[in-house]
């Protein structure tokens, strides 16, 4: 990808009162727009970044039997009506009227959770316990209504969501395949280059049990978390009456507290969606059951803010390598004939090592100062130099965006470091 012919630009304006970090380097850098508060658009250079987690999410819930489906996020009320939730939970409504006068007049609510949706469609393919299990997800927009939007991508009015559910026999096999959810996530979360602590949480509505939610520790989280260093115990401030410096109720050391960015939830719903929609199969002994449920969140949108607020420094994002939008970024600096060669030339080899899509080639008639800058503010994990100062070598520079010093190296040892 030349990068004259992107269609986002690096920028200095940031709009009034983006105060996140996140959001102040995803604009800078052209990843992100504002449309509203906690409303984003995602850019080219953005979606090249969300569908390599979304990428990495999907292969670790393939992985683990989930199907890939995509719901409505236009929901009728019938649904929510069945579970109870249209009063109580659905914030945005819309009608099929074009004026609406009262709260009667609203026949849909936007979507931001699936159970109901999906528990009436299992009912066309769930019948017997030969049926199950069974699990599916999906990648979808998302709506909640937030009153304080000012995270950035970490807390957005819209949003992406992986939303998968499950359906068991009973609590036992819900209970393996939460485990297993849990090794999925964990995997996802280390691909990523995150260190996200299994912290319990209150079970909400639908569970005596914990339920469990992946944080990272970050200043610039809403969760604030308490957590053992010396063994794996976190709970979440919400549940818990112990404080910094008290005992951990494991081994003893004293706890810590801090931010925490909830990347990730796993909920056992037992058989509350089932019965609202009348999910059953026959057992063995053709005796009828309600459907055992669970589901299971990651937001890779939130995901993508949090990479930003782990990984920058004041010059700009530093994207870990499986999450960058390109794996390259070649640089050409000078504009004499013979280096803008060497530059072509360059942008060939390395498209040809990697795929074109994942060179980004800055062959822009700039400044070296704004060439550089804008290569440090976009983050990709390796930048390229051609120069005047390189040719001369007869070897390019290599910097990697996470290291301060840059090294000359020969096309065949570039070429080692991408193998
Ligand atoms: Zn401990």
């Amino acid at each position: 990808m030349r990068q004259s012919k992107l269609f986002s630009k690096t920028t200095k304006q940031l709009p009034e009162g983006e105060e996140s970090k996140n959001a102040q380097l995803l604009i800078k850098g052209g990843f992100v727009n504002k449309s509203s508060a906690g409303v984003y658009s995602i850019l080219p250079l953005g979606l090249r970044v969300l569908n390599k987690i979304n990428q990495v999410i999907r292969e670790e819930m393939n992985a683990i039997g989930g199907e890939e489906l995509l719901m409505p996020s236009l929901i009728n009320k019938k649904y929510w009506e069945q579970s109870n939730r249209w009063g109580v939970d659905v914030i945005y409504k819309t009608s099929e009227k074009r004026k609406v006068e009262s709260e009667k007049d609203f026949d849909y609510g936007l979507g931001w959770t699936h159970e109901e949706v999906i528990a009436s469609i299992a009912k066309h393919f769930i019948n017997s316990y030969k049926d199950l299990p069974k699990s599916v997800y999906q990648i979808q927009t998302k709506f909640r209504a937030e009153p304080r939007a000012q995270a950035g991508l970490l807390r957005g009015r819209e949003f992406l969501m992986k939303d998968l559910y499950s359906f068991h026999r009973d609590e036992k096999e819900l209970n393996e395949f939460y485990q297993q959810v849990i090794g999925a996530y964990k995997k996802i979360f280390d691909r990523l280059c995150l260190k996200a602590r299994v912290t319990e949480a209150s079970g909400g509505a639908f569970t005596k049990e914990y339920t469990h939610e992946f944080q990272v520790l970050n200043h610039a989280g809403e969760d604030t978390v308490l957590y053992c260093e010396k063994c794996d115990w976190a709970q979440n401030k919400e549940i818990t009456s112990l404080e910094h410096g008290d005992q951990c109720p494991k081994c003893n050391a004293p706890v810590k507290m801090d931010r925490g960015i909830e990347v990730g939830n796993v909920f056992r719903l037992g058989t509350k969606f089932a019965s609202d929609f009348n999910l059953q199969y026959l057992d063995a002994n053709g005796k009828k059951n309600f459907v055992v449920m669970g589901s299971y969140g990651i937001g890779p949108t939130r995901l993508m803010g949090t990479l930003v607020e782990e990984y920058h420094d004041e010059k700009g994002i530093i994207w870990p390598e499986i999450a960058a939008p390109f794996r390259a970024h070649a640089v050409v600096l000078g504009d004499s004939e013979k280096v803008q060669k060497e530059g072509e030339k360059l942008y060939k080899n390395l498209s040809g090592l990697l795929g074109e899509s994942e060179v980004l080639f800055d062959e822009r008639s700039a400044s070296v100062g704004e060439k550089l800058n804008d290569a440090d503010l976009l983050g990709c994990s390796v930048r390229i130099v051609v120069s005047e100062k390189t040719l001369a070598a007869k070897k390019l520079e290599v910097k990697k965006r996470n290291e301060s010093a840059a090294q000359l190296m020969t096309a065949n040892q570039l070429k080692k470091l991408f193998a």
